[in-house]
């Protein structure tokens, strides 16, 4: 049996675009712009002749409408072709296990690396169909080449079925999204969406339409350094007025190891020490953008308290915003999430509403201007030597695209 979007994921997965936090180009990586110019000579061979890559390693493209009605939207979808930093994405090989019946997945480059059932509640979903995974050492990339190999996919599906009536669909595939950097160099004007859908979540039927707001705390404290031999009634260390700070901050609440749903939290993550000034920087997040100035009041009291308990301290503290509720966006245009949660349906799967605990290029393309919602592409265990996807649940999520676009031109009238 051939399936298009298996075979595409299987020969992407074996590019190494691995992005690098560290390096300061766009795309990060040389092998991320491999990968893209071999995607636009595809997206030429299947018909999209305006596929290109731009100066910052983006990839955009054009499926020509089909429908006579004039006033129909043009939306978009996006993948990112990057895969994270974090685990090895060299010389991956990917592995077919067919029609899982719930047996134990061992991975053969390394046995200690097993997909058990039992550890991965997600597999009851899948007897019969066809996992994918890596071989043991490396991630397998299906975050999010999963993503990028349904939208192409099914831009092919709609080049070779002119009858499937749609309005004029944009493809995007961004460099950069594990680094936080995909929407950096995105050209919104250039992409010209009404609003777009980024393929790169978990589980058949997921749609996301809410992620966290987020802040970036820098608390810089201040001390005053001199021979530690002679610094009696002189020295004020700064490392132990930030220990005092980061001893005040909330335990059993508050914190990412107390919370989960929708409760918010603030997070010490990096510290930078010396005696004569530390610097810790914290994130805040909550899905009430309201609810961040509360949790950055609490902290710059804490700190405040910090230092007035030790003489001679000083305190200064900054706030960056880092992305927002991607909702306050789409709440204003419902239809957005409500045609994807229909096409979900047709597609014959149910809807799954998520609230993601972090945020997506989504959060900010959102902000930007383009409203753009999470579809799910079928990745699980993502940046995980033991990440894996599943055959059907992508052909699902290319049938969800292709219903998307007929659900668009449907509801004009004309
Ligand atoms: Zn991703």
């Amino acid at each position: 049996m051939t399936s298009p979007v298996l075979d595409r994921f299987l020969r992407y997965v074996r590019y190494d675009t691995r992005s690098d936090d560290g390096a300061p180009s766009s795309p990060s990586t040389p092998g991320q712009l491999v990968f893209q110019r071999d995607l636009v000579a595809e997206l030429h061979a299947i018909g999209l002749a305006d596929a290109d890559v731009d100066a910052n390693g983006y990839v955009m493209a054009t499926v020509p409408a089909t429908t006579r009605k004039t006033a129909v939207p043009v939306i978009g979808f996006i993948a990112h072709v990057d895969t994270s930093p974090e685990m090895s994405g060299t010389g991956v090989t990917p592995i077919v296990h067919a029609r899982y019946d719930g047996r134990d997945l061992v991975l053969p480059d390394d046995p200690t690396a097993v997909l058990r059932l039992a550890d991965i509640p997600a597999l009851a979903d899948q007897m019969g169909h066809d996992i994918v995974t890596a071989s043991g050492t490396t991630l397998l990339g299906a975050d999010d080449k999963a993503g990028v190999a349904e939208i192409v996919t099914a831009a092919e599906y709609l080049v070779s079925h002119p009858d499937v009536p749609h309005g004029v669909v944009r493809l995007a595939f961004t460099p950069d999204e594990e680094i936080g950097r995909g929407a950096n160099h995105f050209d919104v004007a250039r992409f010209g969406c009404h609003c777009a859908y980024t393929l790169d979540g978990g589980g058949r039927g997921e749609v996301e339409s809410e992620s966290f707001s987020a802040d970036l705390m820098t608390v810089t404290f201040y001390g005053f350094n001199t021979h530690p031999g002679y610094a009696k009634g002189t020295m004020v260390n700064a490392i132990k007025i930030a220990a005092d700070f980061v001893h005040r901050l909330p335990v059993g609440r508050l914190s990412p190891e107390s919370t989960d749903g929708h409760d918010g939290f603030v997070h010490p993550y990096t510290q930078q020490s010396g005696v004569d000034r530390t610097i810790v920087k914290l994130i805040v997040r909550d899905f009430d953008t309201a609810g961040l100035a509360d949790k950055e009041s609490l902290v710059a009291a804490l700190a405040r308290e910090a230092a007035a308990a030790h003489p001679g301290a000083r305190v200064d503290i900054s706030v960056e915003e880092q992305y927002r509720n991607m909702r306050v966006v789409l709440d204003r245009h419902p239809e957005i999430v409500e045609y994807a949660n229909e096409a979900v349906r047709r597609s014959g799967l149910t809807v799954v509403t998520r609230s993601i605990r972090g945020g997506t290029d989504g959060s900010r393309l959102s902000f930007m201007g383009l409203p753009t919602p999470n579809l799910f592409a079928g990745e699980h265990n993502f940046h995980s030597r033991l990440e894996w996807v599943s055959r059907q649940d992508m052909e699902n999520a290319v049938e969800v695209i292709v219903a998307l676009c007929r659900i668009w031109e449907e509801r004009v009238a004309l």
